[in-house]
C-alpha cells in the first residue's frame, strides 16, 4: 500500500496524471479540490465552510481541510494519490502523523516542476465535468465532442476560480504556502522533480519510471 503526493502549482497537470495513475494502477485518487466541490454542490456543512474561500482561490483553513480529510481517509484502504493535500507544512506534519497511526508513510513525493508563464493558458483553457471530475483542456485535452464529458455526456464547465484574477490568488497561496513544502520532502528524501513541462506522455513516463 503506497501514499504518492502530487505536488505542483495549480496547473501543473496533476488532476491529469492522476487519471492515468487510478486507471494504469487502480490507486485512490484523493483530490481535496474534488472533495471540496462535490460538498459545495452538496451543499453540506463542510461545503458551507469552504465556499467563500475556496470561490476566492484562498486556502480552505488547515482545521477544517484536515477534518476533511481524516474524515475520507477512513473509507480508503488501498493505495493512495494525493492530489492537492498536503497544501501546507502543518497539512503536511499532520499527514505524517496521521498514515504513522495507521503504520504507513508517504512512499513517493511527485513534484511537478512547471515554468509558470504557461500557467495561465493552462488554466484559463481548462473545463472540468461536473459530474464525474475528467478534466479538459480547449485546445491540448479537447473532449470527443466539443463540450460534452467523454466518460458520462455532461456539459463542461469552467471552474469558478479558473478566471484570470483568482488565478493570481492561488499563485500567490501557492508560492507562500505550498512551495516551502519541496523543501519538507526533500529532507524527507522521498521527493522526484518531474519536468512538467513536456507532453502529457512524456511526463507520465516520468512518473512510470519513479513507480515501478
Ligand atoms: P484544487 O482543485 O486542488 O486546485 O483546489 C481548489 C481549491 O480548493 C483551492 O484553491 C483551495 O481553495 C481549496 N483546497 C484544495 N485543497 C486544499 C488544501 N489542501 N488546503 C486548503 N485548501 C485547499
Amino acid at each position: 500500500m503506497k501514499n504518492i503526493i502530487l505536488l505542483g502549482a495549480p496547473g501543473s497537470g496533476k488532476g491529469t496524471q492522476s487519471e492515468h495513475l487510478i486507471q494504469e494502477y487502480g490507486f485512490h485518487h484523493l483530490s481535496t479540490g474534488d472533495i471540496i466541490r462535490k460538498n459545495i454542490h452538496d451543499n453540506t456543512e463542510y461545503g458551507q465552510l469552504c465556499k467563500k474561500y475556496s470561490e476566492e482561490g484562498k486556502l480552505v483553513p488547515d482545521d477544517i481541510m484536515i477534518a476533511m480529510v481524516e474524515d475520507h481517509l477512513k473509507n480508503l484502504q488501498g493505495s493512495i494519490i494525493w492530489d492537492g493535500f498536503p497544501r501546507t507544512i502543518n497539512q503536511a506534519q499532520k499527514l505524517d502523523q496521521l498514515l504513522a497511526k495507521l503504520g504507513r508513510k508517504i512512499n513517493h513525493t511527485l513534484y511537478f516542476e512547471i515554468d509558470e508563464s504557461k500557467l495561465i493558458a493552462r488554466i484559463t483553457g481548462r473545463r472540468i465535468c461536473p459530474k464525474c471530475g475528467k478534466t479538459y483542456h480547449l485546445t491540448a485535452l479537447p473532449p470527443k465532442q466539443e463540450g460534452l464529458c467523454d466518460l458520462d455526456g455532461s456539459a463542461l464547465i469552467q471552474r469558478a476560480d479558473d478566471s484570470v484574477d483568482k488565478i493570481t490568488v492561488r499563485l500567490a497561496a501557492y508560492h507562500k504556502d505550498t512551495a516551502p513544502l519541496v523543501d519538507y520532502y526533500l529532507h524527507q528524501q522521498n521527493l522526484t522533480v518531474i519536468d512538467a513541462d513536456m507532453t502529457g506522455h512524456a511526463v507520465w513516463d516520468q512518473i512510470v519510471a519513479v513507480l515501478k
